[in-house]
């Protein structure tokens, strides 16, 4: 059996690694048009800010040792430029040497991931713009910060990246002006927690525009949307990430609503022979049952596992997505998973919320902290919907157990009986999520 898969790193990279791990005789093959694989692009703001000394240790492996450990051929510098489904072939592009083949297949994965969306503004061209998807991208932004030496910069965009990116600027002794669209930064938590976040911030010294963004620009000169201007080095985009799907819609794969690959059960896209992962996969919330996209690693590993073991005979059908994540805010953490108070509203769900605002251990412990824990259930089945959590301490152990909680179908009521770790260094004798149990009603 032959199996050729795009993208080597997140999902490609993992999926190769699982097939090898079941099935010793397979041919597989990788292919990507970036120079490096297999690199922990999450670590890559912190290796920015210096948290991480060495970036070379991001890098997790190379062609040499896919050969030599697990006999995966990967192919770097090579661009996929076509599927042909009906001969089951692909296009494939040397980057280097500019020679193109053929390459047959007996199955697929797509792994493309996403592109960083830089929105095109007047006078881009005119100064140092940056985003930040990839290892090079790093390494571009690592060698302007070395070799210019800037005192400032702007950050577009408080997502996840644009957060992580603003402490580690910060913590270079940059100055960071942080500009962000709507009305307030993180989208995905609730307005309260972001609220949070945003002072977080403030009290770190990063200036924070909302309701802005920035609409022309002149050398180290930006003019925003809110009529205001600022003067920086250089600039930071990181407004949002678009699903690399032109491969897929060429071959006429089904794009979903989401802009993502439309998978079913087993991540086969509508051509059972070629398998969709990863951040340009479309899969579906675990809640609602919607059509749901999370660019995020944990999916990506899943279903590269998922892949694999449908690929070798003993399928596994994939679980709905939670979106679980989490994000450091300098000394704060903010994390959430399943529907958030926005969604619920939208998709006009009726749900109430309960607030526990508790430590993260005991209080008479030295290095406690204040936590705050949300959840959102339905008042009458009890069902959990979601939850969010933002402290200093103790944050993702908190949403881990809730969403476990979720996945098992348990209540909101069936979170005080969980019999959960405590000495005072750690929780309460009635953990946080005991006494979210307690409090709903
Ligand atoms: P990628 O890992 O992006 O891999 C896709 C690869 O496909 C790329 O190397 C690309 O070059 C290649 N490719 C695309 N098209 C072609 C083609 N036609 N031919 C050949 N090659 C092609 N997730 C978390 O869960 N937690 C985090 O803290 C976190 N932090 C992050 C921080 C940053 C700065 C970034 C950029 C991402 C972060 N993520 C995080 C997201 C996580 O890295 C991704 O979800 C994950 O890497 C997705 O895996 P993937 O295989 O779908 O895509």
């Amino acid at each position: 059996e032959k199996i050729l898969i795009v993208g080597a790193v997140g999902g490609g990279a993992t999926a190769a690694g699982q097939l090898r791990f079941y099935n010793k005789d397979a041919v597989i093959k990788i292919f990507d048009r970036d120079s490096v694989m297999s690199y922990a692009a999450c670590g890559t703001p912190y290796a920015i800010g210096e948290v991480i000394e060495d970036e070379e240790t991001l890098l997790m492996a190379d062609p040499e040792q896919f050969k030599e450990k697990r006999n995966i051929e990967v192919y770097l510098r090579h661009e996929v430029m076509g599927i042909d489904r009906e001969k089951k072939n692909i296009q494939v592009k040397n980057l280097m040497s500019g020679e193109e083949f053929l390459e047959s297949y007996d199955k697929l994965i797509l792994s493309p991931g996403g592109t960083a969306v830089v929105p095109a503004i007047k006078g881009s061209d005119t100064a140092d713009i940056f985003s930040l998807r990839s290892y090079n991208d790093m390494l571009a932004i690592k060698q302007y910060i070395e070799s210019h030496n800037p005192q400032s910069c702007t950050i577009s965009g408080g997502g996840f990246i644009g957060l992580e990116m603003a402490e580690n600027i910060k913590e270079l002794g940059i100055d960071v002006h942080l500009v962000h669209k709507s009305d307030y930064i993180m989208s995905i938590l609730d307005e309260d927690i972001s609220r949070e976040i945003e002072k977080e911030l403030l009290l770190n010294e990063v200036h924070l525009q909302t309701n802005a963004y920035i609409t022309e620009i002149d050398g180290r000169s930006q003019t925003l949307s809110n009529g205001g201007v600022l003067e920086t080095d250089f600039i930071i985009m990181s407004v949002g990430l678009a699903p690399n799907v032109s491969l897929a819609k060429d071959a006429e794969l089904e794009i979903g609503e989401t802009g993502g690959i439309v998978t079913n059960d087993y991540m086969q896209t509508n051509d059972p022979d070629i398998y969709a992962i990863g951040d340009a996969s479309e899969n579906f919330d675990l809640v609602t049952g919607e059509p749901k996209r999370v660019p995020l690693a944990w999916p990506a590993h899943r279903q590269a596992y998922i892949v694999a073991k449908h690929i070798i005979g003993e399928p596994i059908a994939k679980k709905g997505l939670l979106g679980t994540s989490i994000v450091k805010i300098f000394n704060l953490t903010a994390a959430m998973t399943g529907l958030n108070e926005n969604k619920l509203r939208e998709l006009e769900i009726p749900s109430v919320s309960l607030i526990h605002n508790g430590n993260s251990n005991a209080g008479y412990y030295p290095d406690h902290g204040k936590l705050k824990l949300k959840i959102h259930y339905d008042p009458n089945t009890r069902e959990i919907f979601g939850a969010q959590c933002l402290g200093t301490k103790g944050v993702d152990k908190r949403i881990d157990v809730i969403a476990t909680a979720m996945y098992a179908g348990l209540t909101v009521d069936d979170l005080q009986a969980l019999e959960l770790c405590y000495a005072p260094p750690y929780s309460s004798p009635k953990d946080p999520v005991n006494m979210a149990g307690y409090k709903a009603d």
